[in-house]
């Protein structure tokens, strides 16, 4: 309160040519820039912040109020001989010297740091070590991945978005350094290897990813609210800095209207990224967006959450195809052959998941679908009381019944009102789910 009394003094037109009231012919644009109890003052001049300093230093003697030298910096450049340089200003509150910000020293105001060469580098440091230290305290504890991947999003970006919003630090620093110290994390929570694509994780949820967002993504969203809120200002002055400092970087930000735009465009390079340049590693991911339902998605994710840690892992290896299958192996340079020790074939991840001929004769497919045959059907008896299913495993009456013993479907449900549901489950590679999806339904045509 005490702080707006002075304000409202030297705004009068009395004082107009102290620099507060922008109106004033010599002194524009504004000199005194003040919030809540810390004040700036901004001059072309050394001697007009002495006059600057006199008043306010001849009002707070008046009203009582002490003035911390000790509290106070001064920082200053000027021209030589076309060139900035930064000099020492001799600026006095009641007879004591403010001392003068040093070449390699910054100084701080209302959170911001500011030195001569502009380089942030105390946001920086500030950000290398709240990282670090951060992604260090989640990796020691004892938890699932997908908890420490949401600590990440909920609690480490949100600690560092101030710094990431009041520093225009370079977009390709933050790549390069935070990024990269971020990644190397996410590999070892999911057990990923160095050469795997990151890609799938850092994709939505609609799309089979895990909705994670890097922190340079991260940034580019705090610039962005930064900016609007600067542009949508209802302080004119406020719009203005806008306007004049629509360039540079800054147009990468202005080009976003909101913060949600800065992801959703981010994650369109990704899956351009996925579609044309990956090979191997989108081989999955590429089958399941071509052929899966798009409702899928949120089924799909919530069964994935409840997987445990080991699966959940093991989910994510098969989605950009990095398990250490043997092709994998010998690309990492881990294996000596890529062949399979049952068959001799190339064991790729379609071998295991549902080629290889050895598997396929000791069984190991077949307990594979009858294992999810059972799960379904015993789901579906128990929720639904008034349905009876046929079901072509031990426990279950034989839909042969209905249809006869050549090719009998997998699971056939009956209803009270003597409707017939034919369901044949298929457990094939994602890549032939296409494929598979037509030769069954010919299967059961036939069979009715
Ligand atoms: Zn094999």
């Amino acid at each position: 309160m005490v702080m707006n009394t002075f304000i409202q003094y030297i705004k009068t037109d009395q004082f107009c040519q102290l620099g507060f009231n922008a109106g004033q012919p010599f002194l524009t644009p504004k000199h005194w820039f003040q919030f809540a109890d810390d004040a700036v003052i901004t001059t072309g001049e050394e001697y007009e912040t002495q006059i600057l300093l006199n008043a306010f230093t001849m009002w707070c003697n008046w009203a009582k109020m002490t003035l911390r030298v000790d509290k106070c910096k001064s920082f200053g450049i000027i021209k030589r001989n076309s060139l900035s340089k930064q000099y020492f200003p001799k600026i006095y509150v009641n007879h004591g010297l403010i001392t003068a910000v040093k070449g390699n020293e910054s100084f701080c105001y209302l959170g911001r740091f500011y030195n001569f060469p502009m380089d942030n580098v105390e946001h920086k440091q500030f950000l290398l070590s709240e990282t670090s230290s951060i992604l260090e305290k989640i990796d020691r504890l004892p938890l699932h991945s997908k908890f420490k991947l949401e600590l990440y999003m909920k609690y480490l970006l949100p600690k560092i978005s101030w710094h990431l919003t009041i520093a225009d630090i370079d977009r390709t620093w933050i790549k390069q350094t935070l990024d990269t110290m971020c990644h190397n994390k996410f590999r070892t929570w999911l057990e990923i290897p160095p050469n795997g694509t990151l890609d799938i994780l850092l994709l939505g949820k609609s799309k089979f990813g895990f909705d994670i967002i890097d922190v340079s993504t991260k940034f580019t969203e705090c610039q962005v609210i930064l900016r609007n809120k600067l542009k949508d200002s209802s302080c004119l002055d406020t719009q203005n800095l806008f306007y004049a400092s629509s360039s540079n970087c800054n147009v990468q930000y202005d080009g976003f209207s909101t913060a949600k735009q800065v992801a959703k465009e981010i994650r369109k390079d990704k899956i351009f990224n996925i579609e044309s340049k990956l090979t191997s590693q989108s081989l999955i991911i590429k089958s399941i967006w071509r052929d899966a339902f798009q409702g899928t998605a949120k089924d799909w994710h919530s069964a994935v959450d409840k997987l445990p840690k080991n699966i959940y892992n093991f989910v994510t290896r098969y989605l950009n195809n990095t398990l250490p299958t043997l092709t994998n192996m010998v690309l990492w340079k881990k294996a000596q052959n890529n062949l399979c020790h049952f068959c001799l074939n190339v064991q790729t991840l379609q071998h295991i998941a549902s080629s290889c001929k050895t598997s396929l004769d000791e069984g190991r497919y077949t307990w594979r679908h009858n294992s999810v045959l059972k799960h379904l059907a015993t789901y579906i008896s128990s929720v639904r009381r008034d349905f009876h299913v046929y079901a072509d495993i031990s426990g279950f009456d034989n839909p042969s019944v209905i249809t006869g013993c050549n090719d009998r479907p997998d699971l056939v449900i009956s209803d009270n009102n003597q409707n017939i549901y034919v369901i044949e489950l298929t457990i094939g590679f994602e890549t032939n789910m296409a494929k598979k999806l037509f030769k069954e339904k010919g299967t059961i045509q036939g069979s009715l």
